[in-house]
């Protein structure tokens, strides 16, 4: 195993497509990290750099405490799954997930001739990593099989057993789920943390998916514009995200934004945001900024129907009146689209919560989680 880190890393495509810009990133050893952002933000990118299918423009690459950057690919003791996971479609299974090891140790014909009993040791070796692996990954029973004759939850499972079984320090993944359908999907994504915990292989996981990124992530560095805008733990980048990007990227339904101004007025501040008012914590860094504009972000379930208030104190200051749109029934709860003045406020609400579409209802805004963003720099003000 082996740490990766990205020192000042750019990648600059024809004259001017800045895909990576001044990358540095450190992921420890052993760690699960996934690289998250909207198509085009450059992750792929950024992968194919650790990988040496692409190469930097400037900067370095370290797997380790080396320097890979001149290394080719082959010597970088990585192994890449990709959504497109290329079988070799006339051989089994288990032909498949051998094939690389067969390549790597025994060194052709003649070789195996003239070291016979060294080049038995090496195909007993490569048989019983093989059944290990193939065990590990519920395929054991299909290693006779073609990839033909396979679901695609199997085969994306053999494109992962090929790459597991060469151990390598470090393993790049890029959208290896998005094949599969929902429910596969949810099933690999269990087994591929069960994995990462027994094997503790350093793994880089590149994926356009919120939701993938904050269940599998260690730590999620997010990207937009090829420019690194946060790397945290999942709960941390959820709970306090550095800009408005992230925190309008990570969640759903996703948060919720005014325009506000930061009115004090005696010994109070208010947030106004025009179609309603919030007080603001005398304590919060932008308590002291009268008249600034700011972006004011509130996440769905920081908004509760009052007549089911759960934790948060419902007070005349926090309590909104709002017109409902559309309830939309998740079973365990409801998501409705509420409409405060002229603005839309998505709602994550109680199963029990009696707030039908078309009627008037007060819903009360939890103060402790409020977002204030500084409405020139988009950064976030706490
Ligand atoms: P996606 O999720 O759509 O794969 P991504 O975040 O992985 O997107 P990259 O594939 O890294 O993004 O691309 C980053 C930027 O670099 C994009 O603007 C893309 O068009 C550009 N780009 C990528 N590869 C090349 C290339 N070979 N030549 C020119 N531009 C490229």
């Amino acid at each position: 195993m082996a740490s990766v880190a990205f020192k000042d890393v750019n990648k600059v495509f024809g004259k001017d497509v800045k895909a990576v810009n001044d990358l540095s990133l450190d992921i420890r050893d052993g760690e699960f990290m996934v690289l998250v952002g909207p198509s085009g933000c450059g992750k792929t990118t950024a992968l194919r750099i650790v990988a040496g299918l692409e190469e930097a423009s400037d900067g370095d690459v370290l797997i380790g405490e080396k320097r890979v950057n001149d290394v080719p690919p082959k010597d970088r003791d990585i192994a890449m799954v990709f959504q497109n996971y290329a079988l070799y479609p006339h051989m089994t299974v288990y032909d498949n997930i051998a094939f690389g090891l067969r390549l790597r140790e025994l060194k052709g014909f003649f070789w195996e001739i003239s070291h016979f009993s060294e080049a038995k040791r090496i195909r007993q070796s490569i048989d019983d990593r093989v059944r290990e692996v193939a065990k590990m990954l519920a395929i054991d029973q299909l290693l006779q099989r073609r990839p033909r004759e396979l679901s695609g939850g199997q085969r994306q499972r053999v494109a992962l057993a090929r790459a597991i079984v060469r151990k390598p320090k470090v393993f790049l993944m890029d959208e290896p789920l998005s094949n599969l359908d929902a429910k596969l999907r949810i099933q690999t994504r269990a087994e591929l943390i069960r994995l990462h915990r027994s094997l503790g292989i350093t793994t880089i996981y590149v994926t356009h998916d919120q939701v993938e990124a904050m269940t599998m992530g260690q730590r999620m560095a997010i990207m937009r514009d090829g420019i690194l805008q946060q790397v945290d733990e999942p709960e941390t980048v959820y709970e306090k995200p550095a800009n408005r990007f992230v925190a309008g990227f990570v969640g759903s339904p996703p948060m919720n934004f005014f325009d506000a101004r930061i009115v004090r007025s005696g010994d109070k501040t208010i947030l106004d945001a025009t179609d309603f008012k919030l007080p603001l914590d005398a304590n919060h860094p932008a308590a002291s900024m009268d008249g600034k504009m700011v972006v004011l972000g509130i996440r769905p379930e920081a908004v509760v129907d009052v007549t089911l208030p759960g934790s948060v104190a419902v007070t005349p200051e926090n309590t909104l009146d709002v017109s409902v749109d559309v309830v939309e029934a998740l079973g365990h709860q409801y998501v409705a689209y509420l409409t405060v003045g002229t603005q839309v406020l998505i709602a994550t609400l109680d199963a029990n919560s009696k707030i039908r579409e078309q009627q008037k209802a007060r819903v009360a805004i939890d103060l402790s989680q409020l977002h204030i963003f500084d409405a020139d720099t988009e950064q976030a003000i706490r």
